[in-house]
């Protein structure tokens, strides 16, 4: 099937082959025409398939005739966060580049003066975060009758995130007459009572299971102990140890926990960015863009970051936390392994996290291999710079030691007396150490060894996940043909069972 096929107006097509698509996703291919016949649709799709231009395509074509009132704008498209909102006002102004359209976008951290003087122009789509929609309404600033299509979007992550109340209200703004169009990866029964009380018969597009990850994700979990340094201890190791991490995004489930994180990093000489939703608006943009640009490798993020950011290539993702939801997870590695792709996911578990792992497990239907973190018993990692409100544990010698590392940060446990490098992969060459915007590259040693080989260890303790499974000791991966270069050196050491 072609674009052609599809209804689209001209001034469409050339704006698609402008992009160079050639071909319709499956979720374009089945919604476009519902959409351009007026129906209500539910689009069952997760980010990544096309679903922005199944919606923007038709609704471009719509809007070619008609004109936008004062304050009455034609077509809403609502969205559960600003970056979100932000990647369709790309799409319009991508695919629209041909169309006179006023296109504009309400969402909270920016002037609400500049959205309010653009409201009086008249719009033509107005995307907007349904906070500041609604506060714009209450101010009588806006007017929701003239709307005569509107798009909710990820409307689990609306769940997620408490807006399902919100959206009610704005549904109930907005005439009965409306064409709506419905975009969920999953269907919780909140997300099915909202379909059925706001979509007309509509028409059901489903394109993938909700719960898939993708093949080419290697994904694992590393275990620790319930210590905070410990887990920001193994998450550095994981960091400098991996040969062939080009970015990263490294998830935690609280806003606090991301800027505790961000700052941690950032002490120990990491390039890092931070996202998530209490930053202003041009601070997560720029962090955003400087991610994309591959001026700051690493992105600390809450889950604002894991849904619909088209973030091209990230070559690893770590869960610092175990996401409570296991949707979320899926979610979350879905930023790597994108495109067919390889990537790696790892997951840092404490034994807090043990119900959460298996609900994840449950849901991908799939065991995720286990390797052990660092020894249990290793005393508090004296190079770990806390941050502010954390304890102070910190052994200055350990700060003049060897910066060489990853990302330009310096190395844990370096100074005299070091191991030689382990054998492992080709290392990285050229690009300043830890200069911003250079390449990163493998660091030329390691530290000490935290792993002690088992000793044969009895059935009952080797886990039937993980551990069969689990990458092996370098000597092992000699006569063994998988290639495990996509790992961190910390990884293919031998496990240590526990006793
Ligand atoms: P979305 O699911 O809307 O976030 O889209 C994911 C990615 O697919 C975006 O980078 C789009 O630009 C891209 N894309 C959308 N439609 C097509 C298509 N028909 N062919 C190839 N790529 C597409």
């Amino acid at each position: 099937m072609s674009f052609s096929q599809l209804g689209l107006s001209d001034k469409v097509l050339a704006a698609v082959a402008a992009t160079g698509y050639t071909t319709p996703t499956p979720i374009q291919e089945q919604a476009i025409p519902h959409v351009l016949a007026r129906r209500d649709v539910l689009g069952i799709a997760q980010t990544g398939t096309g679903k922005t231009a199944a919606f923007v395509l038709p609704m471009l074509t719509m809007l070619e005739k008609g004109r936008a009132r004062a304050r009455m704008p034609r077509t809403l498209i609502l969205e559960p966060t600003r970056e979100l909102a932000a990647q369709v006002k790309e799409n319009f102004d991508k695919y629209g580049a041909g169309q006179k359209l006023n296109v504009a976008l309400i969402i909270g951290g920016v002037s609400f003066g500049d959205q309010d003087t653009k409201l009086t122009r008249g719009v033509d789509v107005l995307i907007a975060t349904p906070g500041r929609l609604l506060d714009h309404t209450e101010r009588g600033g806006l007017l929701l009758t003239g709307v005569e299509l509107l798009v909710i979007d990820e409307a689990d992550r609306m769940l997620d995130m408490g807006f399902i109340p919100d959206i009610e209200r704005i549904c109930k703004m907005i005439p009965f007459t409306r064409q709506t169009l419905f975009f969920t990866a999953t269907m919780p029964p909140e997300i099915r009572r909202i379909t059925e009380t706001f979509l007309h018969n509509p028409e059901k597009v489903e394109v993938s299971k909700p719960a898939t990850t993708a093949v080419g994700v290697a994904q694992f979990q590393v275990s620790v102990s319930r210590e905070p340094h410990e887990k920001r201890e193994t998450l550095r190791r994981l960091l400098r140890d991996a040969t062939d991490l080009q970015n990263a995004i490294i998830f935690c489930n609280r806003k606090r926990e991301v800027a505790l994180l961000y700052k941690s990093l950032q002490k120990h000489g990491f390039s890092v960015g931070a996202l998530h939703g209490d930053m202003d608006q041009s601070a997560r943009t720029a962090a955003l863009d400087q991610f994309r640009k591959g001026e700051l490798p690493l992105l600390v993020a809450s889950d604002v970051a894991a849904r619909g950011l088209d973030i091209p290539i990230t070559s690893h993702v770590f869960n610092f936390d175990v996401p409570h939801h296991a949707d979320d997870y899926v979610h979350r590695i879905g930023r790597t392994g994108r495109a067919g792709r390889a990537g790696t996911a790892i997951t840092i578990v404490s034994p807090l996290d043990f119900k959460s792992m298996a609900a994840i497990e449950k849901l991908i239907g799939q065991a995720i291999p286990k390797v052990e973190g660092i020894e249990a018993g290793e005393p508090p990692e004296a190079a770990e710079a806390p941050a502010r409100d954390e304890e102070p544990v910190r052994k200055p010698r350990r700060r003049n030691g060897n910066r060489e590392a990853n990302f330009g940060a310096p190395r844990e446990g370096s100074g005299e007396g070091r191991k030689p490098r382990r054998e492992r992969g080709p290392r990285r060459s050229g690009g300043a150490e830890g200069s911003r915007g250079s390449p990163p590259h493998v660091q030329t040693q390691q530290p000490e060894a935290p792993f002690t080989p088992p000793a044969a260890p009895a059935p009952s303790q080797t886990p039937s996940i993980g551990r069969a499974q689990a990458p092996r000791a370098p000597r092992d991966t000699a006569s063994e043909p998988a290639d495990h270069s996509h790992l961190p050196a910390f990884l293919l050491r031998p496990v240590r069972a526990r006793v």
